[in-house]
């Protein structure tokens, strides 16, 4: 593992390299400790046009409403918050104001019905030398922007963007 890889320390247990561009770039597979790459999805958040895209959490920050976004292991049934724009990435978008407190949603595969997923991360940084520059010495959670996808572990059904921010 390439020890400069922009995975932030929260995901660092459970993530799988899978495409290795040094320290700006990186993508994972998601990966249980307990080795299940099959996950429950929830959300917060508002769901994207299907029309446009497979997103089902997709935001520009514009309405400062809080996006979270959690993986279950089918198998040991752990919860891993995989994203949260209140406290996750370089521009973190605290907004008390507005703190969106609604239901969590349920992740149902349009075509299956089912909420069993295996899931993908990419992360883009500014890079460590650039982030330690600006004082940022926990760069790696520090990224610039998130990508998640996933395949439905029922059907194989692709979702290229369940998350992007
Ligand atoms: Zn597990
Ligand atoms: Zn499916």
């Amino acid at each position: 593992m390439n020890p400069d890889s922009p995975i932030p320390g929260r995901i660092f247990n459970f993530a799988e390299i899978i495409e290795d561009r040094g320290d700006v770039a990186v993508k994972v597979s998601l990966k249980c400790t307990c080795g299940c790459k099959n996950f429950n999805v929830h959300y917060l958040g508002k769901k994207g046009t299907p029309f446009l895209s497979s997103s089902i959490v997709k935001t520009k920050h514009d309405d400062g409403k809080r996006i979270v976004f959690t993986a279950k292991c089918n198998a040991c049934k752990n919860q891993i918050l995989v994203y949260d724009s209140f406290i996750d990435g370089r521009e973190n978008h605290k907004n008390t104001k507005n703190n969106f407190t609604g239901k969590y949603c349920n992740f149902n595969c349009d075509n299956c019905n089912q909420n069993n997923l295996n899931l993908y991360i990419a992360y883009n940084s500014c890079g460590k030398e650039e982030l330690i520059k600006q004082n940022i010495f926990n760069w790696k959670d520090c990224f610039e922007e998130i990508f998640i996808s996933g395949v439905c572990a029922g059907c194989n059904k692709a979702y290229n963007a369940l998350l992007e921010e």
